[in-house]
């Protein structure tokens, strides 16, 4: 199953110093559009600079093709473990610009920041849950995006025999990711961006 195709990534903040704003606060506590939950890949555009981003370690590819596309893939090498973004200061400009539905609507009161938090949390919970399932079924490539992974295990086991077991687990993933993107569709992604932010 994959993911709707938009190239987009995230706000991860990289707080220097300061009070942490509200808004501040929820994406350091989500991360989900820099972690590969809500995109496989992150597109650059005409300003960004594909070389300098590249010598700061983001692993920046370009399509081939009549228009060629220079993007990176999610989860994304710069994003820390405590959900900072190591380049923030250099980040490319859909990360600068990017805002989920969910954040937006923080910002403009249609939602608490409390109850934002909340679905953060839940989104988060939801996604570990299918990457404890892909796991069981052999799939633990941390280092691909969420879509992806669902999309190759299915695959594998639509064309491959699976034991009753792996079937009954198959079954339990595609729960899991149907609850999963319910949340994504209704709470974080603004339009047809998936894929890509
Ligand atoms: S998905 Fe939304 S809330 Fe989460 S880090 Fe990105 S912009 Fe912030
Ligand atoms: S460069 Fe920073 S803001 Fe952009 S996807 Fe990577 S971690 Fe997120």
């Amino acid at each position: 199953m994959r993911w709707p195709l938009a190239a987009l990534p995230p706000v991860c903040l990289l707080v220097e110093g300061g009070a942490v704003n509200s808004g501040e606060q929820l994406c350091l506590a989500c991360g989900l559009c820099c972690d590969g939950t809500l995109f496989d890949l992150v597109k650059l555009e005409p300003g960004d600079d594909a070389a300098k981003l590249k010598a700061l370690g983001l692993p920046v590819v370009i399509s081939r093709g009549k228009t060629p596309v220079a993007r990176f893939p999610q989860p994304c090498s710069a994003l820390c473990a405590d959900r900072t973004c190591r380049l923030y200061a250099a980040r490319p400009w859909q990360c600068r610009t990017f805002e989920c539905k969910l954040f937006k609507d923080a910002k403009a009161g249609r939602v608490t920041f409390a109850a934002a938090l909340t679905l953060v949390k839940q989104a988060r919970r939801r996604a570990d849950q299918v990457r404890r399932l892909l796991r069981a079924l052999g799939d633990a490539d941390e280092h691909r995006a969420l879509g992806e992974r669902c999309h190759r295990t299915s695959e594998r086991l639509e064309s491959g025999h699976a034991d009753e077991a792996a079937k009954s687990t198959f079954a339990d993933l595609s729960t899991a990711l149907h609850r999963l993107k319910l949340l994504l569709h209704g709470r974080f992604y603004t339009r047809n961006e998936t894929g890509s932010k």
